[in-house]
């Protein structure tokens, strides 16, 4: 999703309801969240005018609205303009929190400097702008720092804060997905896993996606890389 400078603006998303540019009208929601109906605009951000801008949004007939203000740059005391409109106002906000490009970000390229593994798409490629899913010291930049205190602010009181969109779409890199990893680790620990240390060392990143496929073996590696990041899921419900 593009980067906002601050004013609102809407914009097509494919996931959420966009009543308004659809001409389906506020009245015909698409979609509900806990039995609410929801009517959503993308994007709303933080401006000297938010509490102008959240106050027409709800005159508009929308109860939602999509944040990203920049949100890989901002932290969360800059965003609080929108929070305590929002929560005056009865809407409600999801915040997007990317998972992709962290490297565009100075606070967050440090955050992930020197020991981090990149993305290594299908066709071998290195991802200049996305992390390997399943590099611990990517959830602790991305999840950990950036979104758990955006989902706290709920806890904190403040209704208006909804819930977190994860976006892990690759801008930078162009790659369809950046779910599944082809880097030596991702590789390397399936092969270990299924009896292959042999396929490990003779298979290079470019051709592993073949092998994978030829081999029948896809759909088992898919599964190997959901169940490495589910083991961080824990440490995330603990924190
Ligand atoms: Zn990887």
């Amino acid at each position: 999703m593009p980067k906002q400078s601050g004013a609102f603006v809407a914009i097509g998303l494919c996931a959420i309801a966009l009543p308004g540019i659809a001409g389906a009208g506020p009245e015909k929601p698409v979609g509900q969240w806990g039995g609410e109906r929801i009517r959503c605009l993308a994007y709303l951000g933080v401006s000297d005018k938010t509490e102008e801008q959240v106050a027409r949004v709800r005159q508009m007939g929308f109860n939602y609205v999509l944040a990203n203000p920049g949100l890989c740059d901002s932290p969360v005391e800059t965003l609080m303009p929108l929070v305590r409109a929002a929560d005056k106002a009865g809407l409600r906000i999801i915040w997007v929190a990317s998972m992709a490009n962290q490297f565009s970000n100075p606070a967050l390229r440090e955050a992930l400097a020197g020991d981090t593994r990149r993305f290594v798409g299908a066709d071998g490629r290195v991802s200049p702008g996305s992390a390997c899913p399943t590099d611990p010291v990517f959830w602790w930049a991305v999840w950990f720092n950036r979104a758990l205190p955006l989902a706290r602010l709920a806890a904190q009181g403040h209704k208006s804060s909804a819930g977190l969109l994860l976006d892990p779409e690759d801008y930078s890199g162009g790659f369809d997905e950046t779910r599944y990893c082809h880097d030596d680790l991702c590789f390397y620990s399936f092969c270990e896993s299924i009896g292959r240390t042999d396929a490990a060392a003779a298979v290079p990143a470019e051709t592993r996606h073949a092998w994978l496929v030829d081999n029948g073996l896809w759909d088992r590696y898919c599964a190997f890389q959901d169940e490495q990041v589910a083991k961080m899921l824990p440490t995330s419900a603990a924190r």
